[in-house]
């Protein structure tokens, strides 16, 4: 599976519905100051199912919603869709017929969040597995925050495995074991 298209419509500083075309290869985001880079990251981690509105830079996970500015009001509710190519067919089983997934996250004030995969609604634990199974996800090393490097140095050893767990492929597993411990 790859990132071929985010979109955001009422994420943070993305009022208007916007577009991020992901090419194969390197993409590289440039622009000033609060342009929004860092939103357009924050948004692909919450839409991978990211729980902590700490994470999100947010004193609540209401405040990603487009809170308004001097010309346009603040919204009632923000969606991220995250297409994901999935012509490699290397999705999970379920999912696996589709050429192409559509995972979405929206939240509506005072409502909390709902996920959709491809139409379908779906629960958080879902979408975490299915991107934790792809070596990916909120708080994989896939995606590497400011000031994460040094943490990883500093890193215990506990730490660091969990790491190597996730490059292996195998931290869904713990996951779904952690879960079955549970029941
Ligand atoms: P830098 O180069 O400084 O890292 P950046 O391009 O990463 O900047 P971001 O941090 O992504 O910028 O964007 C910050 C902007 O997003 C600020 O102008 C802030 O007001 C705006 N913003 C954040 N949350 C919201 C919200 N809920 N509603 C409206 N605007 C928001
Ligand atoms: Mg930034």
């Amino acid at each position: 599976m790859k990132f071929s298209r985010l979109r955001l419509t009422g994420f943070k500083s993305f009022t208007d519905p916007t577009d991020l075309h992901l090419e194969p290869g390197l993409t590289g985001i440039v622009g000033p100051n609060g342009c929004g880079k860092s939103n357009l990251v924050e948004a692909m981690r919450w839409v991978m199912g990211e729980s902590s509105y700490k994470n999100m830079r947010a004193s609540g996970m209401d405040d990603v919603i487009f809170s308004g500015s001097a010309n346009r009001p603040a919204r009632n509710s923000a969606e991220v869709t995250l297409f994901l190519d999935n012509k490699d067919r290397t999705a999970p089983a379920v999912l696996n017929h589709e050429d192409e997934l559509e995972v979405t996250r929206r939240i509506e004030r005072e409502h909390g969040s709902v996920y959709r995969v491809n139409g379908k609604e779906v629960r958080a634990r879902d979408v975490q597995l299915l991107f934790a199974d792809a070596s990916t996800g909120a708080r994989s090393p896939a995606m590497v925050r400011q000031g994460q490097i040094g943490e990883l140095i500093s890193a215990k050893p506990k730490q660091r495995r969990l790491i190597l767990e996730e490059a292996a492929g195998i931290s869904g597993l713990h996951s779904r074991r952690h879960e079955a411990e549970l029941r």
